[in-house]
């Protein structure tokens, strides 16, 4: 059974009801999150989490308060279909058609994907870990473990991606959501049960896919030769040099970027990813028309005029989000822990917090990559280590009595004083 959290089937937790809405290519609007905002402090304890997949989850919800929530999300629009609830997990590139990098914009096939997924009863049985990217170009969320993507090439097409590999076929950017979703419907025809829940899962691999995809795509080409996906197979189908599929990015974007139209984007790491009453008001105030969440557990500020740039800074800054891309408190993540999980032998969050800090200064440096060595930190309840990264990083661990502090799984330090922990855990992610 998937028990992946929606806003309509909760999770109940510790500290009560977990419910989690999906926000399909992180864009929110402003309107959106000053509602989001209301109903946290009304139907729950106030916060709201930023997830790894660029979605928001309230919790402390009492029991039966999701209805309630999910009447309202309806309402605001965050709720186009009920059946869908757990199947719109969608990551884009937040700054594409923004800062010129991308070959794509890809914020109309975002919308697409997110209509045409809805529209589709069958897909409404996708599970709540299924996940779709639509990359620009640029390789920020083609890596972020996507069970079917698109890689835009230079050429006007992209590449189809299925569990992270490269499946060959090419198809044309007004295709790009018809290929995406032929590849969601293949994945729920071939699956064995309802348990498995990922690409990677199929028992041959994720290009067990790739001849259903193909077939979908030809008939749906046959039916109507000028229709949707237009021009001739053997053109976009047919392959071309293989597209290396870019290593997880895991850090972001983080600083002042400037946007091909003059204006600023301003894009914050949230640490933790708690998002605060104080700090949803502020961006709130500070937005122009929307915030883009992103799945570092990042927020992205667009269209900020550049007079304003700096006021806008020092209140983010003010409100503890992080601008600087040499903060050390960047790449610290933490469980759930104690009060929220029955397993947690501690309050990771609060002990991490004082690992994390807070940023210095108001002013907003350009973004750029100054640390590619800094290993991230995640402080965890107990030896699950749920929300780990994946890949090289230092593990901090709660134990009976205190805290075990690993790198590469070597215990670097065990023991009960925080700030040794925490001196332990900074020392162990820079030095190589
Ligand atoms: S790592 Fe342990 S304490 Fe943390 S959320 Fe998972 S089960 Fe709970």
């Amino acid at each position: 059974m998937d028990r992946c959290p929606g806003s309509v089937e909760v999770h109940r937790a510790e500290d009560g009801g977990l419910a989690r809405i999906r926000v399909p290519g992180g864009v929110l609007t402003r309107d959106s999150l000053v509602a989001l905002t209301g109903l946290a402090a009304e139907l729950g304890n106030g916060r709201i989490e930023l997830t790894a997949r660029g979605n928001l989850q309230l919790r402390g919800l009492a029991p039966g308060a999701e209805v309630e929530l999910s009447a309202r999300l309806a309402a605001h629009g965050l709720l186009p279909s009920v059946p869908h609830d757990r199947a719109r997990n969608v990551l884009a590139s937040p700054l594409s058609g923004r800062d010129g990098v991308g070959v794509l914009d890809v914020r109309p096939l975002v919308a697409e994907l997110d209509r045409r997924l809805c529209a589709d009863p069958e897909l409404a049985a996708l599970p709540g870990r299924f996940l779709f990217a639509l990359d620009d170009g640029r390789g920020d969320v083609a890596g972020q473990r996507a069970d079917v993507a698109v890689l835009a090439l230079p050429d006007q097409r992209v590449a189809l991606l299925l569990g992270g590999r490269d499946s060959g076929l090419r198809l044309p950017v007004r295709a790009a959501v018809t290929g995406l979703l032929a590849s969601a419907t293949a994945f729920l025809r071939r699956r064995a049960d309802e348990r498995m829940w990922r690409v990677a899962e199929l028992p041959d691999g994720p290009l067990e896919l790739v001849p259903d995809v193909r077939a979908a795509l030809v008939a749906g080409l046959g039916g109507d030769a000028a229709g949707p996906l237009g021009g001739d197979p053997a053109g976009w189908l047919g392959g071309g040099p293989a597209v290396s599929v870019p290593d997880r990015d895991p850090r972001g974007p983080v600083g002042r970027i400037e946007q091909t139209d003059g204006r600023v984007a301003l894009a914050a790491s949230v640490p933790l990813g708690e998002l605060t009453q104080s700090r949803c008001q502020v961006l709130a105030a500070v937005a122009e028309r929307e915030v883009l969440l992103t799945p570092w557990r990042g927020v992205v500020l667009p269209d900020v005029a550049p007079p304003a740039t700096e006021l806008a800074a020092r209140r983010l800054t003010g409100a503890g989000l992080l601008l600087d891309p040499a903060s050390p408190s960047l790449g610290v993540s933490a469980c759930t822990g104690r009060p929220g999980c029955a397993k947690a032998l501690a309050d990771v969050r609060a002990d991490a917090s004082g690992a994390a800090g807070r940023a210095a200064g108001t002013a907003v440096p350009p973004a750029e990559d100054v640390d590619g060595v800094r290993l991230p930190v995640h402080w965890s309840g107990c030896a699950r280590r749920c929300g780990r990264p994946a890949g090289p990083a230092v593990d901090v661990v709660a134990e009976v009595g205190g805290y075990q502090v690993l790198r590469d799984g070597e215990a670097v330090y065990a023991g009960a004083d925080l700030g040794a922990v925490r001196a332990a855990a900074a020392q162990a992610r820079s030095s190589r």
